[in-house]
């Protein structure tokens, strides 16, 4: 029984909890026992909050399920749900680390607005997953705790930074998951990890709450095995917060209504600068194979450009570490988690640091503060936000006779672990497509759309400002019409058997 829940989709557990043939209990104590076994050889959280999840369970059968089965009334949109949240999102009472050293210990005294209205959604809290370190990676090797590994094959990277969300929901350990995005975050490991993750229009998602790394680029997101599953949890966390005051005063649309199996008409732009060397052949025709699917459903597909794509590596390689150099400065070992031994105030801020942020971090906090200072804050930053608004205007450009661009979400599949750990470089590379649509402040899909070698690719479908509901309806589309996002991966399950064996 607990395998077959853990197998199904937020929808189908709530059509068997609001039925009444199961308890947010058993829903609950099914993906804690499936974490249990297989977690100690993933590692893609680094918090279980059993004991809370279990009673926020019960609170949840007893006060809302029951009386809402009695009374025929409307049960809260996640109500008995289990949900996995990426550990750089404050959660009250529970350890919010961003899988830094630095933060090892810090419990917030709040909730951020995403996991309020978790709550208020009836949400049952599992844990918190892992990530590189302060989302600065995309392999979540860069973990101050640990790497994760990818369900589909241990020896590879679940992607990053958001890589626990994504190996948690592909192995089942959860049937949703919140990541965040700030170049690729939430849409790369989706990808790599063969499950749906949605980037949504800068300022949709209050950050508040949110650990900070480039405040201009940050987006929280749902990553879910469905694109309705994504719509689902989308609904429950978007929307105006006045403690954000970058988040957009927009009516929020109910985003499921999108879900509608139609493309006709539908003006799909493809870049041809994403068909160019380094892109892994595999993924090459399987994105270019989803094209054709959209073109015999109805929907127009032509080559576009975006000329300023190249400079988006190097554009957000400065605006990013800028932005965390300036965020980062508050871990000063007073206010937060770790404090370094020193004789006076000075070294303890600087051992503090030293000790407790990893090497990229480092990396990242010098070039951030090198590209913002005098005398070199016009030729690196200001040019950097210059360059910026030439990549968002090739965006408006496309979007003016196109409702829709289709590229790659990552240029490979999982990579081994080791690989690219030493070669920052190469590691920045894996965004090169995801970064571009973050610097533009768009929303974009990453969905599976086939296999290579038995991993994962996924297709990034990206739409105008706060139009998630065409995004939400071509991966709908696409998903309706192909079985990509049903296959499991089988080491998940061996893992499993190897534990009954132990
Ligand atoms: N991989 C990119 C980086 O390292 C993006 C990370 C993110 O989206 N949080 O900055």
């Amino acid at each position: 029984m607990a395998d077959q829940i853990t197998d199904l989709s937020a929808v189908e557990l709530r059509e068997r909890l609001v039925r009444g043939d199961i308890s947010a209990q058993e829903v609950t104590e099914a993906f804690l026992q499936r974490i249990h076994a297989l977690d100690p050889r993933l590692h893609a959280f680094l918090y279980v909050d059993t004991e809370g999840a279990i009673a926020q369970a019960r609170q949840v059968d007893e006060q809302v399920l029951t009386g809402a089965r009695r009374s025929g009334r409307e049960l809260p949109p996640l109500a008995g749900i289990p949900v996995a949240v990426k550990d750089n999102i404050c959660t009250k009472g529970i350890p919010t680390t961003c899988a830094s050293r630095i933060l090892e210990g810090w419990r917030p005294p709040y909730d951020a607005t995403v996991v309020e209205r978790l709550r208020r959604a009836g949400a049952i809290i599992l844990g918190k997953t892992n990530l590189d370190e302060f989302a600065m990676g995309s392999s979540t090797e860069n973990s101050g705790f640990g790497p994760t590994r990818n369900p589909w094959d241990l020896t590879r990277v679940p992607g990053g930074s958001s890589g626990g969300s994504a190996a948690a929901v592909a192995a089942g350990m959860a049937p949703l998951a919140l990541g965040s995005d700030t170049g690729g975050s939430i849409r790369q490991p989706a990808a790599l990890c063969g499950i749906v993750g949605l980037k949504p229009t800068y300022g949709r998602v209050s950050r508040y709450g949110l650990v900070a790394f480039a405040s201009s680029l940050d987006q929280i997101g749902p990553m879910a095995r469905t694109v309705t599953d994504c719509a689902i949890l989308l609904n429950v966390i978007a929307g105006n917060d006045p403690r954000d005051s970058t988040s957009a005063n927009l009516p929020c649309p109910d985003f499921t209504r999108a879900l509608q199996v139609e493309v006709r008409g539908l003006r799909i732009g493809i870049p041809r600068e994403c068909f160019v060397e380094g892109l892994q052949p595999e993924v090459r025709e399987a994105v270019l194979q989803a094209a054709r699917l959209f073109s015999d459903l109805g929907a127009v597909c032509e080559e576009i450009s975006l000329p300023h794509l190249d400079y988006a590596l190097p554009t957000y390689y400065l605006i990013a570490p800028a932005e965390a150099s300036s965020n980062l400065a508050r871990y000063d070992g007073v206010q937060y988690g770790y404090r370094a031994k020193a004789g006076d105030l000075y070294t303890m801020y600087a051992r503090t640091r030293r000790e407790g942020f990893g090497a990229e971090v480092k990396r990242r906090i010098m070039l951030g503060t090198y590209a913002l200072s005098a005398g070199y804050y016009e030729a690196f930053y200001l040019k950097a936000l210059q360059v910026r608004t030439l990549i968002k205007q090739d965006f408006d450009v496309a979007f003016q006779d196109h409702d829709l661009i289709l590229m790659p979400t990552s240029p490979t599949v999982a990579f081994p672990l080791g690989e690219k750990v030493t070669d920052p470089l190469q590691m920045y590379l894996n965004d090169i497509f995801t970064i571009p649509v973050s610097l533009a402040g768009l929303p974009g899909i990453s969905v599976p759309c086939g296999f290579a070698n038995g991993l994962p690719i996924g297709l990034q479908l990206v739409g105008r400002p706060f139009d998630e509901e065409t995004v939400l309806r071509a991966a709908f589309t696409f998903e309706q019409h192909t079985e990509y996002w049903k296959a499991r991966p089988v080491t998940s399950d061996t893992v499993t058997r190897d534990k009954v064996k132990e």
